[in-house]
């Protein structure tokens, strides 16, 4: 069982990605972020614990998400290895993910500050199968109606707003960076430059992941 981790700030593309080489790899999509979304929507004490961080956009303390982890790669379907999408995002993260699975790639999508926060401020995803498009660089194809499963319900995060952005941002740079070189000391990590147009991406990541 091996793993793969999509690495990158906020609004690098991580999760359009994500859903893009699933197909490929056959591996599940494993979202922190989408996983504290449903626990603050369902109101588990993991949700409620952990929303004022996500409103103030800080990082959830790491036994939190250690302990999403641990249970989410007990189900079936992460058998073969997931593909981690926020996903260690500290240090005490990755080391607790080593002796959880292995990790044969780390890619980080690069993408410059400048530009974060106009890709994150515009972005919405379908409500019905998560897909997400982007008002000005990644809209549906036909207006109001998703490409993937055809429905006309969409949402915007909550904390995609951008005096949540700047937080963020920092967090990433504070705790999530120093993982790029933690990670390459070990001879996994690629990287991509995520500034381009979606396919291309899509391609670099499927040539490295070959
Ligand atoms: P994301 O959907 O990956 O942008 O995550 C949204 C928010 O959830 C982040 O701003 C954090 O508050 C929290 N979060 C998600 N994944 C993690 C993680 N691996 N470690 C700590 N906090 C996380």
């Amino acid at each position: 069982m091996s793993s793969i981790v999509l690495f990158g700030p906020p609004g690098a593309g991580k999760g359009t990605q994500a859903q893009r080489i699933m197909e490929s790899t056959g591996l599940p999509q494993v979202s922190t972020g989408d996983m504290l979304r449903a626990a603050v929507k369902a109101g588990t004490e993991t949700g409620l614990s952990a929303k004022t961080y996500m409103d103030a956009g800080q990082l959830v303390p790491d036994h939190v998400i250690i302990a999403l982890i641990e249970d989410r790669i007990q189900e079936d379907d992460a058998s073969n290895g997931v593909m981690f999408d926020g996903f260690p995002r500290t240090i005490p993260q990755a080391e607790a993910l080593a002796g959880i699975t292995q990790v044969s790639h780390v890619i980080a999508i690069e993408v410059p500050d400048g530009k974060i926060v106009s890709r994150i401020c515009g972005r919405y995803t379908c409500g019905n199968c998560s897909m997400v498009f982007h008002d000005e660089f990644n809209p549906t194809t036909e207006e109001g109606v998703c490409d993937g499963c055809g429905s006309n319900e969409f949402k915007r995060r909550a904390d995609d707003n951008a005096d949540t952005v700047l937080s963020r941002l920092s967090a990433y740079h504070e705790q999530t960076s120093p993982l790029a070189a933690w990670y390459e000391g070990r001879g996994i990590f690629h990287r991509i430059d995520g500034d381009r147009p979606i396919d291309e991406i899509t391609t670099d990541i499927l040539n490295v992941l070959e």
